[in-house]
């Protein structure tokens, strides 16, 4: 095959390809594109797919949203044509008003006698990959592992993982923040007598009623069976104490349907703030589950804390 056959093969080759590509010259000026990048080029107002544009220019003069991507690519083309790395890849959102688009992409350095029988300099090849389906399968996956199936709320895994950042802070800022464990009174009794299903029910139920107790930017997580737990960030023991009463009233006030009709539920709940000494969120929830206890102990549907001493339910 002679040079000429080669090259027009090559094209061919590149055409066919789904990932939209482009040649840069060694000062980053656009010198070549594939049917790909044009296609893209066209739909998204690029004019001549950019063509005799450069690249790292672009990238440079970016701003708004995306902006330090841009930066951070144009920086990283640089440093391909200049050799001071051999490649480049890196994910990145490329949104559009109505749809949500990730790419990866990927800046190669070429030995230029590949490509040119009378050019040394240095020039690099930039393919973008539309990773959208893979990106959007990734956040359902992440989702589902940190989603509870029954409630839709947070799971253990991810109150646990969320409760590490806080306890974190707590010690590197001093930022303050308090937990609260919530179990169903006699829970057991309500799937004896109204079966599994009616359990079921009611836990959805009550779930619904602690997003109404809770505040905006407090975590709520179904941990067990019928135990919620509550990270409330920036929050000392009596502010943890005053949501947890709220929720515990929220409950104690409503009933929820059965099957065979109305039904009555209460919570007890174990407060306390996270310290700076635990070595993790466990010790906390030790003590929160120790404040639990306490609570049934003193006859359920009320709110015992680990350190404040007061008697719950306040004002009654
Ligand atoms: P206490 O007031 O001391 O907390 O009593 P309790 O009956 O709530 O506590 P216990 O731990 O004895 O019982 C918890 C019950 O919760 C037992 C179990 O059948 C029920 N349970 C756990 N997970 C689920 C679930 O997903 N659905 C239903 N319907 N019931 C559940
Ligand atoms: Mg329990
Ligand atoms: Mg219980």
């Amino acid at each position: 095959m002679d040079w000429l056959s080669e090259r027009r093969l090559a094209g061919a080759v590149l055409d066919a390809l789904t990932a939209s590509i482009c040649v840069v010259d060694h000062s980053g000026v656009i010198v070549a594109v594939n049917e790909a990048w044009r296609r893209f080029s066209d739909e998204n107002g690029g004019s001549d797919a950019f063509l005799g544009m450069n690249y790292i220019e672009v990238c440079r003069r970016a701003t708004g949203a995306g902006a330090d991507a841009a930066h951070r690519f144009g920086h990283n083309i640089e440093e391909v044509l200049t050799c001071r790395r051999d490649r480049f890849e890196m994910e990145y959102p490329c949104h559009s008003p109505d749809t949500r688009r990730w790419f990866l992409t990927r800046v190669t350095r070429l030995e230029t006698e590949a490509v040119s029988h009378d050019d040394t300099d240095c020039v690099a090849v930039i393919t973008h990959q539309d990773i959208t389906a893979r990106k959007l399968l990734e956040f359902e996956l992440k989702m589902l592992a940190e989603t509870d199936e029954l409630t839709g709320l947070k799971n253990r895994r991810k109150f646990l993982a969320t409760a590490d950042k806080v306890l974190e802070r707590l010690k590197g800022e001093g930022m303050p923040a308090s937990m609260f464990i919530i179990d169903l009174d006699h829970f057991k009794e309500i799937n004896d007598t109204h079966g599994h299903a009616a359990g079921d029910e009611a836990l959805r139920h009550v779930a619904e009623l602690f997003k109404r107790g809770i505040r905006c930017g407090d975590l709520l997580a179904r941990i067990g069976g019928e135990e919620f737990a509550v990270l409330l960030p920036n929050t000392d023991e009596w502010g943890a104490i005053m949501v947890a009463e709220r929720v515990r009233a929220l409950v104690a006030d409503s009933t929820t349907g059965t099957g065979e009709g109305k039904l009555k539920l209460t919570v007890s709940i174990g407060v306390t703030t996270l310290w700076k000494s635990d070595s993790s969120p466990d010790a906390a929830l030790g003590r929160a589950d120790a404040a639990l206890y306490r609570a049934k102990e003193n006859g359920r549907n009320c709110v015992r804390a680990a350190t404040v001493e007061f008697i719950s339910p306040i004002g009654v």
